[in-house]
């Protein structure tokens, strides 16, 4: 879990009832002083950002800290796809950003007697890179504009998710060989914007557990075929 040392309290989704179903799942508010709660020092990940790790041993709270007490899991779930399409923004924005460093070094960087710009090569992935971003930024742009007021919807939020996750790592990458070197190193953003991007193919839902749910909604099933009731 992320951003622990910087918060007092952690919404928690836990199991109300014992049928094994997503219908048992609500959501408490766990102050991080509450007795039994307690977490990892943290884990630096590729983002150099820390990652931390939670620990429940008899943790008792306020009955008022109950948020919502079982049979929730859809309301959870759907505010979550609001939370989700930030975080696709924000891949989103690194991927952008990675474009217009790539293509403006491009313009500027010469070998063999003229710019990169001018090599077919370098010509065809910006092309490439271009058309991902804006079916990125279109099914993204889809997804937030249907939710009017309200909150956006499952399928299109986790086509936006799969193809931008896709998509931003590609840029990133493309980036990264369009710049040589430079790209390569730290002095330049883009390692940071690739890692950064890269962990929006795991938090949120990984991107395998997003292709279940549009299998799922494409086939009208409830349920994942291999989704287990708990013991
Ligand atoms: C940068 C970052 C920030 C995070 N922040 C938070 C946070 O703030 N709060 C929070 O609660 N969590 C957070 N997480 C945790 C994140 O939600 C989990 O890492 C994620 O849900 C995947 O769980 P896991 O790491 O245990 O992988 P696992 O569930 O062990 O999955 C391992 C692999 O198996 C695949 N897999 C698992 N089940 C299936 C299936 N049914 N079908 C197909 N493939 C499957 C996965 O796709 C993955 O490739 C964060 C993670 C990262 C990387």
């Amino acid at each position: 879990v992320s951003f622990v040392d910087h918060n007092s309290y952690t919404l928690t989704y836990c199991r109300f009832g014992t049928t094994g179903t997503p219908g048992d799942i609500g959501a408490v508010i766990v102050p991080h002083d509450a007795p039994g709660f307690s977490h990892s020092k943290g884990t630096v990940n590729m983002a150099d950002e820390l990652l931390f790790e939670l620990e429940f041993d008899g943790c008792r709270v306020p009955r008022e800290n109950i948020l919502l007490d079982g049979a929730a899991f859809a309301k959870l779930i759907s505010v979550y796809n609001a939370e989700r399409l930030g975080s696709i923004a924000r891949m989103l924005g690194s991927a952008n950003a990675a474009f217009n460093e790539a293509l403006d070094y491009a313009k500027t960087r010469r070998q063999f007697g003229r710019e990169i710009g001018e090599f077919q090569g370098i010509q065809w992935m910006l092309a490439e890179m271009k058309v991902k971003l804006d079916a990125a930024q279109l099914m993204t742009y889809r997804a937030a504009s249907n939710a009017g007021d309200g909150l956006p919807n499952r399928l299109e939020t986790s086509l936006a998710k799969v193809y931008t996750a896709q998509a931003a790592k590609e840029i990133c990458d493309d980036a990264i060989q369009i710049m040589g070197a430079n790209g390569y190193t730290k002095e330049y953003p883009l390692a940071h914007r690739y890692a950064e991007v890269r962990g929006g193919s795991i938090y949120g839902g990984t991107l395998q557990i997003h292709k279940n749910m549009i299998a799922r909604e494409l086939l009208g099933q409830k349920r994942s075929r291999d989704a287990k009731p708990s013991s």
